[in-house]
Formats: structure tokens, C-alpha cells, sequence
């Protein structure tokens, strides 16, 4: 999805200006890989003459350079465009899913189940589909895979009897109705619904859609919002449709927003809703979030960070905010010096060094943590036999933790903020 954008975006990054003619290649980019994952082209307008608006406007945030303001702007605008990142409740519920024919309602019922036992809720599932001969096998291997409790009955002809005979049966923290599709939401469909509503008193009434069908999940999510009363929408297939875009902005400008996405049809293959992963995917940098975060926060008060003196406490807290590999590297990033330019040492702090100082800064008293000075050999000794470490090893600990000193100590202010962005405008790959 959106590949187009992707490769439009590093291209931009690469180029020397960002000039009239390079925005407006990268809005022409934009548009087409919008329209061919059918977003509406009315929402595709607006947001290319917003970007075009703002990023040729004369100043430039100070701090930025142009072309780090273009991409800032179509970051949020994308943004924008997807909707909000989806808030689940992970307590006991009662959830209602609708939709029409193989939207994929009994397939999200177990994946559902088994997120929420994931959570330690006790979960059951109800087979309200007395429409299709084969609704009831399908749910009960479907429960039986998610570890959920069933109820159903086979010949059952009353959607809405089986949901309370259900709710007596089942003595469960979390459940789901899984109810009857149709071609369309015509009366029939229209009334069951209703009178399910009425006996199950749903917490959540989720419409389930197909990505596939694209923008055209405005009006279903309309229509349905009208009917029942929708809490949020459910896409499934965005694995196997070229169209999961479309259809995501298309709820993310009706009446109700996306919670979950369903991406293959096995039980874990269900995600929260959080438009943040597609822009960043599209804009080429998986952690482009947390480094908007820093812009931020640096935007806000670039001194704040510096107030202090830097004790063990904030290195500690450094260390641990990296996390992976190329971890040392994540930090360095963060500071206003090249690679070459570091005590060798520091280079080469692998992860589980990572985690044995943390343990090591555990066996320390919070005065020796505020003032690491006073750690002399005699507390070397015991601090090391308090982590199952060696005196060598606090040793070491505290000679990197010195180093972190001396280069925050070191710092200019003014050059932190501006090295900081520089550095950050670097792994966004300007
Ligand atoms: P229902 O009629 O709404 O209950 O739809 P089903 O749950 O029976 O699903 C219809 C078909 O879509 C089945 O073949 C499912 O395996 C498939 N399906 C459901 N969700 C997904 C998904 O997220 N990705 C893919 N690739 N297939 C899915
Ligand atoms: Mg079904």
C-alpha cells in the first residue's frame, strides 16, 4: 500500500532544493498513489493544495530547512487523512459484530476472542448467524480455535432467542455476538439487528468491511451508523486488497473511525487501529513518530532537557530508552557529534551490556546513583557482589556513565538543538 509515496518521498529527500517544481512532483506522486487506492478524490485535492499552500508559503519554521517543512507537512497531513489511532478498551464487554455477506464477521469473532483472552478476559462467543446453513460449524472450530466458550444451537431460527439464551448460558467477562450477514442492509437484516440490540444491550455494535471495497465504505459505515448505532469499524483484508487505503480514509471521514484491521485470516492476524504506522511506512522511517516526538519536544523547551546535572539516574534512563539493535547508535544520534568522534569504548555498547549495567545500577544505592564519585574501590567491591557482576564491570559502567557526562556537559545549547534536528533530519534520510 501507498509504495508510490514511498518512493516519491526518498526521491524528494534526495534532492538538492525543494523548490516549486520538487513539490509539486511530490504532490503529483501523492495524488496518483491516493487515487489508485481509491481514496476519494475530493479528499485527494484538498490535501494536495494544502500541502502545496503550505510548503511554498514564504518562512519556514525557524529551525527547519524547507524541504524538512515539506515533509513535516505531508507527515501530517497523511496523518490526518487516516483518522485517529484507535482507543480499546481491554475490560469486560459485550460486542456486537454486523456486516454484510463475507465482510469476514466470523472470522474477526475469533480473532477478537483470542485478543481478549490474550488480556485475561474470560471470552464467549454466540452464533447469531441462523441465516447460512453452515454459520454454526464455522463459529464453534472458530471458538474452539480462539480457547473461547460457545454457545449456539443448530437449528436455531431466531437470531435474537439464541443471543439471550446465550447470555444466560455463558458466564463470561468479554462477548461476542456474531450476527448474519446479507447482500445489503435491507429490512430484514435491518430488524435482526435491532432486535439483537434489544436483548444483548451491546457495549460495542462494530460494523465489519472488506478493504476491498474501498471509498465506497463510507456510505456502508453511513448506513449502517444510522440503523444500529455504530461504535467503530472493523476492516479486514487489508492484507489482500490494493484498496485497504481508500477504505480506510473513507471511515476516517464518516461517522465512525477504524479500531481494529484484520490482516489474514488466521487469529492473530488483527491489529489496533494506528494511522501512525501507515505514515510512517510511507514516509520510509519506521520510528519516524518517536523522532517527531523529539522535534517536539525540542520545539517546545530545548533547555529543559539540559537542567541538571546528568547523574547515573539519567543515564540509566537513556540506556533504557533505546532498546534493539544499533542501539548505542539510536543514542548517539541524539547528540551533536559524528561516530569517529567518540571514545572508542562507547561504540561498542551491546545490548546485553545494556541490560548488565542496569542490573549493576540496581545493587546502587540512590545516592551513589545521584553522585557516582563517591563510589570508590571498597564500593566497588560491593556493589559488584550485590549484581553478580565484577569490580571491573562497575568499573567500566561508571567510565562510560563519565564519558555521557562529559559530552552533555560539553554542550552548547544552541548547537545541541540544532545538531539534535540535524541528526534526527538524517535517519529521516534528508
Ligand atoms: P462473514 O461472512 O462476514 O462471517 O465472513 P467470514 O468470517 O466467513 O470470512 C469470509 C472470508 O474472508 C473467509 O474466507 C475468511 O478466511 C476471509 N477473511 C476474513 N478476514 C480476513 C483477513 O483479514 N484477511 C484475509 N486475507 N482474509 C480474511
Ligand atoms: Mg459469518
Amino acid at each position: 500500500m501507498f509504495d508510490r509515496i514511498k518512493e516519491s518521498v526518498q526521491k524528494f529527500s534526495s534532492r538538492g532544493v525543494a523548490d516549486k517544481e520538487a513539490v509539486e512532483e511530490l504532490v503529483k506522486d501523492i495524488q496518483r498513489d491516493l487515487m489508485r487506492a481509491d481514496v476519494d478524490v475530493e479528499l485527494v485535492s484538498e490535501l494536495s493544495s494544502d500541502i502545496r499552500e503550505e510548503a511554498l508559503k514564504e518562512e519556514v519554521p525557524q529551525g527547519l530547512s524547507r524541504k524538512e517543512h515539506v515533509l513535516k507537512i505531508v507527515y501530517d497531513r497523511l496523518e490526518k487523512l487516516l483518522g485517529e489511532e484507535a482507543e480499546i478498551d481491554e475490560g469486560p464487554q459485550k460486542i456486537l459484530l454486523c456486516g454484510l455477506y463475507g465482510a469476514g464477521k466470523t472470522t474477526t469473532a475469533g480473532k477478537l476472542a483470542d485478543f481478549y483472552r490474550k488480556k485475561e478476559q474470560k471470552v464467549g462467543v454466540i452464533a447469531a448467524d441462523t441465516d447460512r446453513p453452515a454459520a454454526f460449524e464455522q463459529l464453534q472450530q472458530v471458538a474452539e480455535d480462539a480457547n473461547a466458550e460457545f454457545y449456539g444451537r443448530k437449528e436455531a431460527e431466531d437470531p435474537a432467542k439464541v443471543v439471550e439464551e446465550g447470555m444466560e448460558e455463558l458466564d463470561t467477562d468479554v462477548t461476542i455476538v456474531d450476527s448474519a450477514g446479507r447482500n445489503s442492509l435491507n429490512d430484514e437484516l435491518r430488524e435482526e439487528l435491532e432486535e439483537i440490540t434489544d436483548v444483548f444491550q451491546p457495549d460495542k455494535k462494530y460494523l465489519v468491511i472488506p478493504a476491498d471495497i474501498g471509498q465506497s465504505a463510507r456510505e456502508q459505515t453511513e448506513m449502517f451508523d444510522s440503523a444500529v448505532g455504530l461504535t467503530g469499524v472493523i476492516v479486514t483484508k487489508m492484507d489482500s486488497s490494493a484498496k485497504g487505503g481508500g477504505a480506510l480514509v473513507a471511515c476516517a471521514n464518516s461517522e465512525a473511525s477504524v479500531k481494529f484491521i484484520g490482516t489474514g485470516e488466521t487469529l492473530p492476524d488483527l491489529e489496533v487501529y494506528d494511522p501512525v504506522d501507515f505514515v510512517s511506512d510511507m514516509m520510509g522511517q519506521p520510528d519516524l513518530e518517536s523522532l517527531l516526538e523529539k522535534i517536539q519536544e525540542l520545539d517546545t523547551d530545548p533547555e529543559a532537557i539540559l537542567e541538571g546535572d546528568f547523574t547515573l539516574h539519567d543515564f540509566k534512563e537513556q540506556m533504557e530508552s533505546v532498546t534493539g539493535s544499533g542501539l548505542m547508535e539510536e543514542m548517539m544520534q541524539q547528540l551533536p557529534f559524528s561516530k569517529d568522534k567518540l571514545p572508542s569504548n562507547m561504540a561498542d555498547m551491546t545490548e546485553g551490556k545494556i541490560q548488565n549495567y542496569s542490573i549493576i545500577m540496581d545493587s546502587m544505592t540512590d545516592e551513589e546513583m545521584k553522585d557516582p564519585s563517591m563510589i570508590k574501590a571498597s564500593r566497588r567491591e560491593r556493589i559488584a557482589a550485590g549484581s553478580g557482576t565484577q569490580p571491573g564491570d562497575v568499573k567500566e559502567l561508571i567510565d562510560h556513565y563519565r564519558q555521557a557526562k562529559n559530552m552533555v556537559d560539553k554542550f552548547d545549547k544552541g548547537s545541541m538543538q540544532r545538531g539534535n534536528m540535524k541528526q534526527m533530519m538524517s535517519k529521516m534520510g534528508l
